[in-house]
């Protein structure tokens, strides 16, 4: 692996991720002495994003032997961050926060059940068993927010607190010559990032690292918006009006919500509006999903290791029911379940991609008087937003058959786990010696629009603000970037 010749130091950054999902970005570090090392950064699966079969191929295989890896470090527990560790099969060490571990565990889990289904579907091979999965766990080494670890004698990973989810975290790795002859690199990796978050109180990013000469890896999903795009209460006015509407007992509710973060902070909104009687008394409200209900267990167990508030533990609106199988086939059939009583049905997931909101939304959304709120980014092709794109009346295709759109279809961004393009720009001038960007993390046309906002917005100059189009290699030197080459493909 060493080379030859003595080039100075610097690290290759190569992201194959072109869209939102599949972040898997890999580091080639390459020292003045000759030796060559690498590790990952995140090793997600590419979710709702084109071709199912496609995807699962895609997410069936690995591009990087692990056995090269000095580690993977993983920035927080969405699948589109970390579906991929169970190929790595035990055989790298995996590094990320206490609360990622717990909250990675029921995800991974949930994941490979759906990668078993699929594997059955498409008559391909399961691409790993549990026991793979067991043993990637068991090489997970969990740090504290502000804990560094070295992975190398020379390459020192730190994890900083990241309001995004649960246990989220932004990476960041400094990288030293032994000579002492090469200034350091330091690459900020801000995974998926917002700048708070109503349930946690974290420490923010310490001044010392805003001071430091810096690469950051940045994501770049919502960079065309600005924090008036966010539309605060729509989400309680949308339901309100829905429910003033009614003249029968027998209205439905669906929201797909993705089961970390996005399930408890929609349940939180119904137990408000429980409070102020905004929500008939009769009303049903049900969650539906394993994965959330075992994040939430796994959440209000352990609320110091995800620091969340006090007052936030008791988030759950009154006489709530955990849905098994048997009441989603009733609720979803003539059996007459709550046939005349109101229903809210919290369900994963967000996209309408995974989980029962497949079998909700096709049934539910030809019903004139069901509403169906989306609460976060759906992404281009996903049945969420497909609905949102049909026009109340049309027919909309799922899994091949045509159903008539008639129910009521409404979406809100104020319970986004991302920051608005505004904010990221915000967080950007704090930073001292930027010295180079890459946008990641965000659909191709957006990421050019950030790249552009980030260069006109920004109150310094940074020498290089680069788009991550999956199809390019970075140079990193000492002093910022140094190179771009074209990816093989
Ligand atoms: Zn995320």
């Amino acid at each position: 692996m060493s080379v030859k010749t003595k080039t100075g130091l610097y690290v290759e950054i190569i992201s194959k991720q072109k869209g939102v999902t599949g972040s898997c970005t890999l580091v080639n570090v390459r020292f003045n002495d000759g030796e060559n090392v690498k590790f990952l950064v995140d090793c997600g699966s590419i979710q709702g994003e084109g071709d199912i079969k496609e995807n699962f191929i895609k997410n069936s295989s690995l591009e990087y032997d692990p056995k090269e890896l000095l580690a993977t470090i993983i920035t927080h527990a969405h699948i589109d961050h970390c579906g991929r560790l169970p190929l790595l099969k035990g055989e790298c060490p995996v590094i990320t926060s206490k609360g990622t571990l717990l909250l990675m565990k029921n995800a991974l889990d949930d994941n490979m059940g759906i990668m078993r289904e699929q594997a059955e579907q498409f008559k391909l091979k399961q691409p790993y068993t549990s026991v793979d999965l067991t043993k990637t766990l068991s090489k997970v080494k969990t740090l504290e927010f502000g804990e560094s670890i070295k992975i190398h004698d020379r390459i020192k990973v730190t994890l900083f607190a990241n309001p995004h989810i649960f246990g989220a975290t932004m990476v960041l790795i400094q990288i030293k010559d032994r000579s002492g002859f090469y200034r350091e690199i330091n690459l900020l990796f801000s995974g998926d990032y917002k700048v708070e978050n109503r349930f946690l109180q974290l420490q923010s990013l310490p001044d010392w690292v805003k001071k430091l000469n810096l690469t950051i890896f940045l994501e770049g999903t919502y960079g065309k918006s600005n924090k008036n795009d966010i539309t605060y209460g729509k989400f309680r006015r949308n339901l309100k009006e829905f429910i003033k509407k009614q003249d029968s007992n027998n209205w439905v509710i669906v929201i797909p919500a993705f089961s970390l973060g996005r399930t408890p902070d929609v349940l939180y909104e119904l137990k408000l509006m429980q409070d102020q009687g905004e929500i008939p008394s009769n009303c049903n409200i049900i969650c539906d999903g394993n994965l959330s209900h075992s994040h939430m267990n796994t959440m209000l167990h352990n609320p110091d290791t995800f620091g969340i508030k006090n007052e936030m533990l008791d988030f759950k609106p009154k006489g709530l029911i955990l849905a098994d199988k048997s009441l989603r086939m009733a609720l979803t059939s003539t059996s007459g379940k709550f046939s005349n009583e109101p229903v809210i049905i919290v369900t994963s997931s967000g996209m309408g991609t995974h989980g029962p909101a497949q079998m909700y939304l096709p049934y539910f959304c030809q019903r004139e008087n069901c509403l169906i709120h989306f609460t976060g980014y759906t992404v281009e092709e996903s049945l969420g937003r497909r609905l949102q794109d049909t026009a109340q009346g049309s027919s909309v295709q799922i899994s091949g058959a045509y159903k008539c759109l008639n129910a009521t279809v409404k979406s809100t961004n104020e319970f986004s786990s991302h920051a608005t393009g505004e904010e990221i720009i915000e967080f950007l001038k704090d930073f001292e010696n930027l010295e180079c960007i890459l946008i990641n993390h965000g659909e191709p046309e957006i990421k050019k629009v950030f790249s552009q906002r980030v260069s006109n917005e920004l109150d310094k100059k940074v020498k290089d603000i680069e788009i991550v189009d999956g199809k390019t290699k970075f140079r990193i030197s000492t002093y910022g970037l140094t190179g771009k080459t074209k990816l093989q493909m």
